[in-house]
């Protein structure tokens, strides 16, 4: 083979960064390369969570990181996550925007949701521009397309990947490197009830792509030797509008309410964090714990009064609304006796001054003594129609779960790096705990144009 071919596994934002770095570099080194891109989905739905993505990004800016950042990703994974992977992470973010800013995307520093935290910036345009603005370039630099093809094996010899066997009709594709960046195993039932439990199989994906992610990328690199990486125990997973069918309907206003289960009781802190704090241990709680997987969460008028709230909700549907707490509780069919009693309980212990409301920040606002659980910040009574009510459920974005690789994007095995093979993104575990907020994306994109790059130069 006089020309460098690489295969690349999986259409999202790792595959397409790796598609498009990989042919980029081969032109800087005079190398004669032919990239593809596999993709087990069809043409019309393939680009998994990348193309529903809103992408927001964990940097100060497309130029800097914010101060701190790895210290504060270290931190959060109770000292689990690798330093190195998130110090090239960081190292290499600015040059990865500057890189997509020349493809034509533009930044911009919208409020995220209602909370603040750390610093964020998100492409311009509608969900998944990130995407579509990555496929255009790949298609423009020539990078080959498959459909409907997915990665089933990878052969190995004598330490090095030699080629992919592919379906559904088996083929092999000989090929100098692959890419791995075909996502999590957060579409595949099997393996979510394995590592999560009884009940996980039914996790409702977040997004149409979600469920294209059956880890077979994961499984095959195993086979192939590769080492595990990341939580196995651990995934992405928010609360959405139960009724809605629509990508991603999520509802984050539920720190500023109650939440109770089908039984009209309270069952959980709304008030311990930030929603992106608290938004996976919600949902799995939801979803593991709850009768019915559902959860509902109640307000009164106040909600109305905080400046953007509709940020925070993306379901297309209205909420519940009733002019008192027992009608409302019959539109929810859940029992109205229990629900005003949860109401008078939680009013009661809501004893601070409302003026201290701050829906951006904790803000201290905590419950009295004696209410169980208690409400650590925006405890403020429900009294005010109209109550408004959203049923909810957890619905899985990814897995963190993954194969090891080294800050090259070399998949590891036990005795360092396996020849040929590179992997990007969701795939590569590295996460642990929670999900790092607004770094999934940024880690496919910096990663998967580092493979990339690697993948051609044999690095
Ligand atoms: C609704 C939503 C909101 C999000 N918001 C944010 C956010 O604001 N900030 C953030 O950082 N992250 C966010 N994320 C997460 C982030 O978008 C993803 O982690 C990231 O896009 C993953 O990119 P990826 O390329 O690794 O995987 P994906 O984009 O999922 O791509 C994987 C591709 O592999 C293909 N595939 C799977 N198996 C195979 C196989 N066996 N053979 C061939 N192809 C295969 C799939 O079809 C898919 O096209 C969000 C995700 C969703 C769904």
């Amino acid at each position: 083979m006089a020309q460098r071919k690489i295969v690349v596994a999986g259409h999202g934002a790792a595959g397409l960064c790796a598609a498009l770095s990989a042919l980029e570099s081969a032109r800087e080194s005079g190398i004669e390369a032919q990239v593809t891109v596999l993709d087990r989905a069809p043409e019309t739905a393939c680009g998994g969570n990348s193309r529903w993505s809103p992408s927001n990004i964990r940097m100060l800016s497309p130029d800097a990181m914010e101060p701190g950042f790895v210290d504060q990703i270290v931190a959060q994974s109770g000292g689990r996550a690798e330093r190195a992977y998130f110090e090239r992470l960081a190292a290499e973010a600015p040059a990865t925007a500057r890189w997509l800013q020349a493809m034509g995307v533009e930044f911009h520093t919208p409020p995220y949701y209602l909370a603040k935290g750390p610093a964020r910036i998100q492409p311009v345009g509608a969900i998944g521009v990130l995407f579509e603005t990555l496929w255009r370039a790949a298609k423009a630099a020539g990078v080959e397309f498959l459909y409907e093809r997915e990665l089933c094996r990878l052969n190995v010899d004598a330490g090095r990947v030699t080629g992919v066997e592919i379906g559904p009709a088996a083929a092999v594709l000989h090929t100098h490197a692959v890419v791995l960046a075909c996502g999590g195993f957060e579409g595949n039932a099997d393996m979510l009830r394995r590592h999560f439990g009884p009940g996980a199989e039914s996790l409702r994906p977040i997004s149409p792509g979600t469920a294209y992610n059956d880890g077979a990328g994961i499984r095959a690199a195993l086979e192939a030797g590769a080492r595990s990486s990341g939580d196995w125990n651990g995934m992405h997973i928010e609360p959405v509008d139960a009724r809605s069918q629509a990508s991603a309907p999520v509802v984050l206003v539920y720190p500023y309410g109650i939440v109770v289960d089908g039984n009209g009781r309270r069952f959980f802190d709304e008030g311990a964090g930030l929603m992106h704090e608290t938004w996976e241990k919600f949902a799995r709680d939801i979803h593991f714990s709850l009768p019915g997987r559902t959860a509902y969460a109640i307000f009164d008028a106040a909600l109305l009064d905080i400046a953007g709230y509709e940020r925070a909700i993306r379901s297309e549907l209205p909420p519940l609304r009733a002019d008192s707490l027992p009608e409302l509780a019959a539109r929810l069919d859940i029992p109205a006796a229990s629900l005003v009693e949860t109401v008078a309980a939680y009013n009661a212990a809501c004893s601070g001054d409302s003026a201290l409301f701050d829906e951006t920040k904790k803000d201290g606002l905590a419950s009295a003594a004696g209410l169980s659980p208690p409400k650590s910040n925006w405890a403020r009574p429900l009294e005010r129609a109209p109550f408004l009510a959203w049923p909810l459920a957890g619905a899985i974005a990814y897995t963190f779960g993954g194969i090891a690789t080294d800050t090259d994007a070399r998949v590891l095995g036990g005795d360092g790096p396996i020849g040929g093979l590179y992997a990007a993104g969701e795939i590569t575990g590295h996460f642990h705990g929670a999900a790092p907020n607004a770094v999934a994306m940024l880690r496919a994109l910096v990663f998967g144009r580092i493979a990339g790059r690697n993948a051609v130069l044999g690095v």
